[in-house]
């Protein structure tokens, strides 16, 4: 089959020595998805999930069982006092919006502990000036950076938490930059650390990609609320938009009653038809993170062994499913979109080009065949073309179709002549 769908001999037998050599590191990975499984499986026996939980509401939306079960079981797996999980909240960006917007009032100030945010929330905070932002509020804002080994700077937060500091925002993972993700554990220190300083300081994570990477979750290390997208791990793959608040009761109070209307809150909010998804996304998403962590340990492992810089690399422990390659040359970084895009199973036939993205500052190239569009739970790169040339990965909702995205890669690098035959045997 491999052949039939374009990878020779050479790129399949060396994929397959790589696989053999990462036995044990898959077998880690899928007891930490069993773990997760039973986490997860739990929170749905304890809140007795039935049938009728998977019928929508419309209209207002009073007394919809599902949407408040499913709200219930996100707090039961997060070991959090409540949840906001809604359709109405449109992604990720909006989500966190949500979380800071409704948790911060004029005068307060914001900090984050984890150096500079994820792009979409420069506009958020008003880092770029944009209308809306916290800054139009009077909501200042103040930045600790990582220190150069990324680890967190303890001095620097110290010194920059002052009597206005209300919320302390801390970004597991790395996004798309070149940091390092931030381990749950790492993570519990600094907020362990925070607390020390001033206990009333709220504590947010921003949890995008790291769901179910690890046994646990920033909530259970005394993190206020925790924030992501349901286009991304906690998704599954199969909802199809959302996000989610998880968190202290008040926290996800003061979310809903920004998300609808003050004197509304959690009691409004049809789930139409879409909680069948949600529900099976969630029970799924334990096996699908670890099909796409798995993806990005071999991807890593692929590229390493020739010779590419990859972060991280083939051997380090894990925390989100992310992986970065460099290539240092346009031409290699293109390939490479151009073999996932071909291994998608949609669009596989359309091949992706740079282009101006508007708030980039250099043209992007995106690879994305996608039943959800824009999930990134799914297999998908992307990277602007700028020195140093690299790629951000992610995604995969089976690791067969990783392994086969990641051999066509590495196939049309070696048509490209990026990559020789004889490299594969060294
Ligand atoms: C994806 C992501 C976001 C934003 O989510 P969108 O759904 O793209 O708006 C925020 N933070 C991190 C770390 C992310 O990975």
């Amino acid at each position: 089959m491999y052949e039939k769908l374009g990878i020779r001999k050479s790129v399949y037998d060396y994929g397959e020595r790589i696989c053999r050599d990462l036995k044990d590191r898959f077998e880690a990975i899928d007891l930490v998805a069993e773990y997760n499984q039973l986490k997860i499986l739990d929170a749905f026996h304890r809140e007795r999930v039935s049938e009728a939980c998977l019928s929508g509401s419309s209209g207002y939306g009073y007394n919809d069982i599902g949407r408040d079960t499913l709200e219930k079981v996100y707090a039961g797996v997060f070991k959090t006092e409540d949840a906001l999980v809604r359709p109405q909240i449109t992604c990720g960006t909006h989500a966190l919006a949500l979380a800071l917007m409704s948790n911060l009032r004029p005068g307060d100030e914001l900090l984050s502990a984890a150096g500079k945010p994820y792009d979409t929330l420069e506009e958020v905070i008003g880092i770029r000036p944009s209308k809306g932002s916290l800054r139009e509020y009077g909501i200042t804002y103040a930045q600790a950076d990582l220190k150069s080994d990324g680890g967190f700077d303890f001095d620097a937060i110290s010194s920059k938490i002052n009597e206005r500091t209300r919320l302390v925002t801390i970004q597991r993972s790395k996004g798309y930059e070149t940091r390092r993700t931030l381990s749950v554990k790492a993570i519990g220190e600094a907020i362990a650390f925070i607390k020390k300083i001033r206990p009333d300081i709220l504590v947010m994570v921003d949890n995008c990609y790291g769901e179910f990477v690890e046994r646990e979750e920033p909530s259970e290390y005394g993190a206020d609320m925790i924030v992501g997208s349901l286009i991304k791990n906690p998704g599954g793959g199969l909802a199809p938009i959302g996000g989610y608040i998880c968190g202290k009761k008040e926290c996800v109070e003061n979310a809903a009653y920004r998300l609808t209307s003050p004197g509304l809150g959690k009691e409004v909010g049809a789930s139409l038809g879409i909680l069948p998804s949600f529900y099976q996304g969630l029970f799924l998403s334990p096996v699908v993170t670890a099909s796409a962590l798995k993806g990005a340990v071999f991807a890593a492992n692929v590229y390493e062994k020739l010779g590419f810089s990859v972060l991280p690399d083939g051997r380090e422990d894990r925390h989100d499913i992310i992986q970065a390659i460099t290539f240092n040359d346009p031409k290699a970084l293109i390939a490479f979109c151009k073999g996932i895009q071909a291994a998608a199973p949609v669009d596989s036939f359309v091949t992706p080009e740079p282009w101006a993205m508007p708030g980039y500052d250099s043209d992007v190239i995106m690879a994305a065949g996608n039943f959800i569009s824009g999930s990134s739970i799914e297999l998908s790169a992307d990277g602007p073309l700028k020195p140093p040339y690299s790629v951000y990965f992610q995604g995969g909702l089976t690791f067969p179709h990783v392994k086969y995205g990641i051999l066509n890669s590495l196939e049309y690098l070696l048509r490209e002549g990026m990559v020789f035959e004889d490299n594969l045997y060294s």
